[in-house]
């Protein structure tokens, strides 16, 4: 049993089949990559993990709850956290500002009391973002604005923004996507560090075959919509059938 289990899910759009009969399973702890050829469903996948999106019919199982029916909010509060494929930074705050913003999230109670609760807990979060930083490495970068940091720092922050929230789950949709060479591997090797420090399992939507194969432990390949095979890299190098449909050979 995966911490995801995604069963026989399916989701149209009009008359398009963006996934049809989707099986996954990703293991607790492991560093997963859907791999396919644009316009696979990879995106929709994840939307449909998160709640962006609700499947036409299957199943999203995760740490054994099912996710569907449930708003986005409440499926980050069960532990899935997302890294979207541009960041969705605060460009106005300060780095330390933005990784306080996720730990302010939960809002309950009439406004004074939201407030009150708000200041009461400010510091406790201050301190709480800054040791994310410190993790993150961008600790001399915290009163910076956002807006100033280069794309690598920027995906960098979003990353600690999703860290803060302790997820069990990270999601993310090409985080490399429109990178030079050295922010590319540059976000391989936090990724590497992320994982080496805490209990943490990936989910990991991605373009570039050098990030796959640096970080994953298992691979899915999707093409129209479908499975089509699941494999350690290894295995998948050589896979005639991966060759055919998503190297275009
Ligand atoms: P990928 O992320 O693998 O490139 P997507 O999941 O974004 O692929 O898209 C899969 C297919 O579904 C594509 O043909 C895309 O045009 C279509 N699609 C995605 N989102 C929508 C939407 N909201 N409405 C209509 N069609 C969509
Ligand atoms: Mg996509």
């Amino acid at each position: 049993m995966g911490i995801l289990e995604v069963k026989g899910v399916n989701k149209r759009f009009g008359g398009l089949q963006a996934l049809g009969d989707v099986n996954l399973s990703v293991k607790e702890n492991t560093v997963h990559a859907i791999i396919g050829p644009n316009g696979a469903g990879k995106s929709t996948l994840l939307n449909c993990l998160v709640g962006k999106l609700i499947p036409d019919s299957g199943s999203v199982m995760f740490d054994g709850q099912s996710v569907l029916g449930r708003k986005p909010h409440e499926i980050n509060q069960m532990g899935i956290s997302r890294v979207f494929q541009t960041p969705e930074i605060f460009a106005d705050l300060s780095v330390l500002e933005n990784v306080m913003i996720p730990c302010f999230a939960r809002r309950d109670g009439a406004f004074r009391l939201h407030a009150y609760e708000t200041v009461r807990r400010e510091a406790g979060i201050r301190e709480q973002a800054e040791a994310m930083l410190a993790d993150v490495n961008m600790a001399d970068k915290r009163h910076m604005t956002a807006a100033s940091l280069s794309r690598g720092d920027k995906r960098r922050l979003e990353m600690a923004m999703c860290l803060v929230q302790t997820p069990k789950l990270l999601l993310l949709d090409e985080p490399t996507a429109g990178m030079a060479r050295a922010d590319t591997n540059n976000t391989i090797e936090l990724l590497k560090e992320i994982k080496a420090k805490r209990d943490i399992t990936m989910c990991i939507i991605e373009h570039d075959m050098h990030v796959v194969f640096s970080l994953a432990e298992r691979i899915t390949v999707l093409a129209q919509g479908t499975p089509l095979v699941e494999e350690t890299p290894e295995n998948i190098k050589g896979h005639p059938k991966v060759r055919e449909a998503y190297l275009g050979e």
